[in-house]
């Protein structure tokens, strides 16, 4: 550890990123860091070598081990000499059309816009969620409600502004009173994702939640079994971690949720 004031920094505007309560520094004191407890000498910022305006804690957390490997799925690709469109599809927007008209599962019956997904076919990251939500089905545009918020808030947090990141979901419409999607809804939909992400090939899939993780990974594991681990998909790194909708419910879950996305953000370089 390099310099606990930057990591204390850090962690403070983290915290307040993800809408984490504000802290009151009192003159003088360091918050979040117990005295004499790894804090920093009080010249810490003057250590030679380190350079102004360079955050510390980043380059601290790209020094740490990654976490071990986990899952490699590998689903094969679409037969070249079969007649389903969709894993023969050539871009991004040939997916959304093909899904714009698609009726393969009953969740085609109260959708009121497909939400295919959105972002730049060159994206380094793509994000995975569940399904649409009622905004995203209003809209036809992923994780726009009050989840989708956040999400922009965290990816806005690495660095990587949402513009720059492929956002879908495992199932294209809306389930009714967003229950989860059903096994054979999940299975019906699941070409587009892959080819989505066959088209993108982003350096690394950030999981949200478990339907998208167990979906990607092909496993009944629990999102905590599968949190930590670098799994691979069709031989792309693979981070697992907490849906933004669970983390407004469950505030206590957003610390976690930012140590796996700085992994993501450390797996793209
Ligand atoms: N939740 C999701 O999983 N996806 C969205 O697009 C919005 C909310
Ligand atoms: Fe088609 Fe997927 Fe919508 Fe079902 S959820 S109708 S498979 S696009």
């Amino acid at each position: 550890m390099s310099d606990g004031r930057a990591l204390a920094r850090e962690y403070l505007e983290q915290q307040k990123l993800l809408g984490g309560d504000s802290v009151i520094l009192p003159d003088g004191a360091t918050s979040g860091v117990r005295p004499g407890s790894g804090g920093p000498p009080e010249n810490a910022a003057l250590t030679p070598g380190a350079s102004p305006g360079k955050t510390e804690g980043r380059s601290a957390q790209t020094d740490a081990e990654l976490p071990p490997p986990g899952i490699s799925y590998d689903p094969p690709g679409g037969d070249l000499f079969s007649n389903d469109p969709v894993p023969q599809a050539a871009s991004l927007e040939a997916i959304a059309g093909l899904v714009a008209s698609c009726t393969k599962c009953r969740l085609c019956e109260a959708r009121r816009h497909t939400v295919p997904g959105e972002g730049p076919p060159e994206a380094r990251l793509v994000v995975v969620g569940e399904g649409p939500g009622r905004v995203e089905d209003d809209t036809g545009r992923p994780f726009v409600g009050p989840a989708g918020e956040l999400l922009t808030k965290i990816l806005g947090a690495i660095e990587l502004p949402r513009e720059r990141v492929f956002i879908c979901n495992v199932v294209k419409c809306r389930p009714p009173e967003n229950r989860l999607p059903q096994f054979d809804e999940i299975a019906a939909c699941v070409p587009y994702l892959f080819r989505q992400i066959e088209i993108v090939k982003p350096k690394v899939i950030l999981a949200m939640g478990g339907t998208a993780a167990q979906t990607l990974l092909n496993t009944k594991q629990s999102l905590g079994a599968l949190r930590n681990l670098v799994h691979r998909f069709r031989g792309i790194p693979l981070i697992v971690t907490y849906h933004p909708a669970a983390l407004l419910r469950n505030p206590n879950w957003k610390k976690p949720t930012w140590d796996d996305v700085r992994i993501a953000r450390r797996l793209i370089g």
